[in-house]
């Protein structure tokens, strides 16, 4: 069905990159073989999922949407490919994103541009552009992306779809090609609440491969979608209605809070003071990472190689240029600039001292509120090519997901409403490890 689905539409909204379709019919088949013969089942067996191009799956060429990959072929699975596997899903195929998730649109794709499913003309988000719009246009019910800055919710929010950002730790990285390691997490992508309750437990826990994953138990999160909410204490903060929040996306937050108050919710104005350098802080820490990370692709080890090198340095310099996109190599030169001695002190260090900041503001929120709560994005989708070549106006759309990952909390995006036929997402805060109230927040919203 997925497959049929994806002849009829995917020509236009263009959300894969690869597709695995031999593979998964024989997955297939064999599943359905098992349940003749009356095996048992969980509840995602036998489901099409769509994993984020930056997720390594053996033998299922894993791009990072650079031309650095373009044939690279992994040698294993990640941890996430491997939990699914047991779950019984079948991986319909590799989804379309920013290079190296680096971007907000998926238009720094090497390879192809993905289309808002809602309207051709207007940018899916990113960078887990083509997970969100795959679900949105119905070509698979389940999709992983990876959230660094706010690259689930944010798509999830302009394609109308639910997207999860676990707290840091929750869910192994071991696996995802790292961009900015102390920031990213996979995250699943789906149409509902419930779907994706199902999705993150599954894929959710402790990993031996991934030492900054958490030794946490992992709750029973459909449990948890009691639909009750009354006596919860909602904050809502005074910077995510303020200024460079759009109209629409304000107005779309207090009709949310009307619904919620109507379930037996109560919500108060709070402030997070610093989480306007939260841009800031994001694309220093972020990209000093980045640098450090993308060190490895040297044209050596694996990926691209430029020819006629004249030396090693040469090759270096070829292959990095060669391989690599614009905006990725703006993100290595800030990163490496932040890192140089001498700068380090006043870009590097100050930018950890202000994540510690941030973090603290939601520690102190979270003393008296149980979820924090405002839009995902300031605006809905925008127009393809609008963005592309204006970085820092690209970079001020995620000033509200930011703050979540500079934090390690979990958040997710919901529908709410739309604004001129365009989705709008409705962001749920939670405290660390606690995304069975996330959860519950927007089931009972949506
Ligand atoms: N848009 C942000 C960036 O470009 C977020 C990316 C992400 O979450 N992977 O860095």
């Amino acid at each position: 069905e997925s497959y049929k689905r994806i002849k009829e539409v995917d020509g236009k909204i263009q959300a894969f990159i690869t597709l695995d379709e031999e593979r998964a019919r024989e997955r297939a088949k064999n599943m359905d073989d098992a349940v003749a013969r009356g095996e048992d089942s969980g509840v995602l067996f036998g489901m099409p999922i769509g994993i984020k191009d930056n997720i390594v799956t053996k033998g299922l060429r894993t791009t990072c949407a650079s031309k650095m990959l373009e044939n690279f072929d992994p040698i294993y699975d990640a941890t996430v490919v491997e939990k699914l596997r047991n779950a019984g899903t079948i991986t319909i195929g590799k989804l379309n994103m920013d290079e190296f998730a680096m971007g907000s649109s998926t238009e720094t794709s090497y390879f192809q541009k993905t289309y808002n499913p809602w309207n051709l003309e207007r940018v899916p988000g990113g960078s887990s552009g083509g997970s969100a719009a795959a679900v949105a246009a119905g070509e698979v019910p389940f999709a992983l992306g990876s959230d660094t800055g706010g690259s689930i919710r944010q798509p999830a929010a302009f394609c109308g779809i639910v997207g999860l950002k676990p707290t840091y730790g929750r869910v192994s990285r071991f696996g995802l090609v790292a961009f900015a390691s102390s920031l990213d997490q996979i995250g699943p992508m789906t149409k509902t609440v419930e779907d994706n309750a199902y999705l993150l437990q599954a894929i959710a826990g402790l990993d031996q491969n991934d030492s900054t994953s958490a030794n946490v138990p992992v709750p029973n999160y459909v449990e948890q979608l009691t639909g009750d909410i009354k006596g919860l204490k909602i904050a809502v903060p005074k910077e995510y209605l303020g200024e460079g929040v759009g109209e629409a996306a304000r107005n779309a937050v207090l009709e949310a809070l009307k619904v919620l108050e109507k379930l037996g919710a109560t919500w108060e104005e709070v402030s997070l003071p610093h989480s306007k350098y939260g841009v800031a802080t994001y694309y220093l820490l972020a990209s000093s990472e980045a640098s450090s990370n993308l060190a490895r692709f040297d044209g050596i080890r694996y990926g691209y190689r430029a020819k006629d090198a004249q030396n090693l340095i040469d090759l270096y310099k070829k292959t990095r240029s060669e391989g690599f996109g614009d905006e990725v190599k703006r993100r290595i030169m800030l990163g490496t600039f932040a890192l140089s001695s001498g700068y380090y002190d006043a870009y590097y260090k100050k930018a950890q001292q202000v994540r510690t900041l941030i973090k603290k503001d939601f520690d102190d929120v979270f003393k008296k509120y149980d979820v924090i709560i405002g839009p995902t994005t300031p605006t809905p989708a925008f127009k393809i090519g609008e963005l592309i070549d204006d970085p820092l106006t690209m970079y001020a759309n995620d000033i509200l997901t930011i703050p979540v990952n500079l934090a390690g909390v979990p958040g997710i995006s919901v529908p709410c409403g739309f604004h001129n036929g365009l989705p709008l997402g409705l962001q749920i805060i939670g405290k660390h490890f606690d995304e069975g109230t996330v959860y519950r927040v927007a089931h009972a919203f949506e």
